[in-house]
């Protein structure tokens, strides 16, 4: 058996002993030494299935007893069938791809809808638990580990999903040198756009948010300016600082003010990239996305992001130190995710949790 953070339905959350997860043969066991707690973690908390929302482009329920955690690394203690892993510290990739469909095959593996992704409950098919990193040992997939260089830090590599997902944004939108970039929500996603925008060239990088700790969070990492929405009026004070319109806008609150306040500010033939797909209406003009402005969205990243994001936190590019503001041991995960619920009253960025001491 094994302690693992078990979601047995919406709000209905709590350490729990689990039989440990069987190895298929294309897998190897981790024992898991950091798991971030994700934005996503908590949206599945409260019931809704953002893998879903964002992959399929429609809403489902998710089963019950789903382990949550996708953002881990730790020591593989099983090799299985790759004894090269055997007791290699390494960052895990949490989501396979089929490899058959039409978009796995066209390189677009992300939005592959056969994917199995752990610490999500869509792609398993139907079982009594679904494997995620919050928990003692997780199964993962051998060609999906990637070892860790000394100098990276098992908390480093658990940020590897998040930058990955900013990675996949910025080339979304087409970052390219001399760019300038606005962010909508300085969160750990808004964080990573951000550095992964500079780490592409970008010459400046504006973000608005409402939490303090995010925005002196965002300055250490490099913002060129960190707006307080609410305090100064964002639009004008970027226009301002940018001495005009930026190239491209990130949108990661998704809402009908911020999707205008992007299109307020964005250039002629510059592209909006929402992250926070969200079910319901909002009014757009055509007119406001004339001259060539473009409006998508992001999902996920490509697996060939994963190790460019080692890359990047490697060489130092992309700083994710900064991020970690709570460390909790998994016998305190209710605890942690109260500190993640409510982070602003506990002034929390990113939340990690310690499944094991990872030696
Ligand atoms: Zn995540
Ligand atoms: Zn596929």
């Amino acid at each position: 058996m094994i302690s693992a953070a078990l979601l047995r339905g919406p709000r209905d959350f709590a350490l729990t002993q689990i039989p440990e997860f069987e190895l298929a043969d294309d897998q190897v066991m981790i024992q898991v030494a950091a798991c971030g707690i994700c934005g996503s973690d908590l949206r599945y908390y409260h019931g809704e299935n953002p893998w879903a929302l964002h992959t399929l482009g429609i809403s489902l329920p998710n089963p019950p007893n789903i382990v949550l955690g996708h953002e881990f690394a730790g020591k593989v203690v099983n090799a299985g069938a790759f004894p090269a892993l055997e007791g290699k510290r390494v960052a895990v990739m949490s989501f396979k791809t089929c490899g058959m469909c039409e978009s796995c095959r066209s390189g677009r593996e992300n939005l592959c809808r056969n994917t199995v992704h752990l610490g999500h409950g869509a792609g398993w098919g139907t079982r009594q638990y679904y494997p995620g990193g919050i928990a003692e040992t997780c199964p993962a997939w051998g060609s999906h580990c990637f070892e860790l260089p000394d100098a990276m830090s098992f908390e480093q590599a658990a940020m590897l999903d998040v930058v990955g997902v900013g990675v996949h944004a910025a080339r979304v939108a087409g970052v390219r040198p001399g760019a300038s970039v606005v962010v909508f929500g300085a969160g750990p996603i808004g964080n990573a756009i951000m550095q992964a925008s500079r780490a592409m060239g970008a010459s400046r990088v504006f973000v608005i948010d409402t939490y303090d700790v995010a925005l002196d969070i965002a300055r250490t990492c490099g913002a060129t300016l960190a707006i307080k929405a609410g305090h100064v009026e964002p639009v004008s004070a970027i226009r301002e600082a940018n001495s005009g319109n930026c190239s491209f806008a990130f949108d990661t609150v998704g809402t009908a003010d911020t999707l205008h306040k992007c299109i307020g500010l964005l250039a002629e033939g510059g592209a909006i990239v929402n992250m926070a797909v969200h079910d319901m209406e909002m009014p757009l003009k055509p007119l406001a996305l004339g001259s060539e402005r473009a409006l998508r969205t992001s999902c996920n990243f490509l697996p060939e992001e994963f190790p460019l994001s080692l890359s990047l936190v490697l060489s130092g590019q992309i700083n994710v130190e900064p991020w970690i503001t709570h460390r909790f041991p998994l016998s305190e995960v209710e605890k942690a995710f109260d500190t993640a619920l409510n982070k602003e009253r506990h002034g929390a960025f990113k939340v990690m949790i310690h499944p094991t001491s990872g030696a």
